[in-house]
């Protein structure tokens, strides 16, 4: 195995000391307990609640998997209006559920769903809204609530890249009904594989709990159709050895988001995506959208970059609604969602994270001055 490439990826994960890492394993192998809501994943769920200033948590073995039984403790169906700019779990959920996913375009600055486009598509089968904080920049979230209230309808998020998110000093879980953080190794907070719902109404804690373990009430009673999305002790020691980095990690992203955003400014056809002066940021990616105005294209640039071992992200590149799987959906048309259309070509996430260093920065946005005919 290659321990070291000179490749620069997209990210890479917050590797806790290992000695700590064992001093917890050692517990495990003591306590002969690997899942099941043991000791390590009561005690993540304790230090995660404090630090995203929540009540109510319920761990998961991914974040799909969390976001899933989201859907099926708020008892969702018909239809679901979403966003096609996300990862593809987004909208593989709702067809897991039987749902169908109604695609709503994007806003041109947060390139998150569009409130002013949502109540043109709610119908009589319409259950909830489902929005992602792409990139950590938040949802409309007063506009959709307001939508939401006057339809009847439930709101979802999906905050995988909104770990530890604030808007005006609340945390981002505060919106909606239930909000669905990823702990993948790609996210800023992880737990190898992970993830995790929160929610503010705690009448909903005993639904997710049974539902996250097959239904199961005690050893006489199954009393829903439940599915395995329980988090493991080992994920749970890894989640609690990586907590204590994540602060000084988003101080240094920030510090390099700052680096970048200084080296590539007044660049024809180049923005930087930015989170609003009432928002604290996740620092989870640093996103560039390549316009109409730069004298190469997003493809372009991100070949020059892989050409010097640079390896962004065209996240997120295809559009979900473009998926074979879902692209005869009426709402799918390309028509109807000119700005994801727009934007899914000029989107491009850098490398971001705290072991860059200001030399690989300054390097990266040196190619991609050159790349774009600046200096
Ligand atoms: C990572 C991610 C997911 C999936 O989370 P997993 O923990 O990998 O299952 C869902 N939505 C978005 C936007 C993501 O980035």
């Amino acid at each position: 195995m290659k321990s070291k490439s000179n490749k620069i990826l997209v990210t890479s994960p917050l590797m806790p000391n290992i000695d700590r890492y064992k001093e917890m394993l050692d517990e495990i192998w003591a306590s002969r307990w690997l899942s099941n809501g043991g000791c390590m994943t009561k005690e993540l769920e304790r230090r995660l609640c404090s630090y995203l200033a929540v009540e109510n948590i319920s761990l998961f073995n991914n974040g799909t998997i969390a976001l899933m039984t989201a859907i099926q403790s708020l008892r969702l169906q018909g239809e679901v209006i979403t966003t096609p700019f996300s990862f593809p779990a987004t909208t593989h959920v709702l067809n897991w559920n039987g749902i169908t996913p109604v695609f709503c375009d994007v806003c041109p600055h947060t390139l998150t769903i569009d409130p002013n486009k949502i109540e043109a598509l709610i119908t009589s089968k319409t259950s909830a809204i489902l929005g992602v904080h792409v990139y950590g920049i938040p949802c409309y979230v007063e506009e959709i609530q307001r939508i939401a209230d006057v339809h009847g309808l439930r709101v979802i998020y999906d905050a995988a890249h909104a770990f530890g998110c604030e808007i005006d000093g609340k945390p981002i879980s505060d919106f909606g009904d239930i909000s669905m953080f990823s702990f993948h190794p790609t996210k800023l907070f992880h737990t190898a594989e992970g993830g995790a719902l929160v929610f503010g109404d705690v009448n909903l804690k005993e639904r997710i709990e049974l539902l996250k373990n097959f239904g199961i009430k005690n050893q006489e009673e199954v009393i829903l159709p439940g599915i395995n999305g329980k988090m493991n002790e080992l994920s749970a020691a890894m989640g609690l050895s990586v907590l204590p980095l994540v602060n000084n990690e988003r101080e240094r992203r920030s510090e390099i988001r700052a680096l970048y955003t200084a080296n590539l400014g007044g660049i024809p056809g180049l923005q930087v995506l930015t989170v609003a002066d009432n928002v604290k940021s996740s620092q989870q990616y640093f996103a560039i959208r390549i316009t109409a105005e730069a004298i190469v294209n997003r493809d372009d640039l991100y070949d020059d970059l892989k050409e010097n071992n640079v390896f962004p992200r065209k996240y997120f590149s295809p559009l979900i609604s473009n998926y074979p799987c879902y692209s005869m959906l009426p709402t799918a048309r390309a028509e109807a969602l000119p700005v994801a259309t727009l934007v899914e070509k000029q989107v491009l996430c850098l490398p971001f994270y705290g072991e860059l260093s200001n030399s690989e920065v300054l390097k990266i946005c040196k190619i991609v001055r050159k790349s774009l005919g600046v200096e």
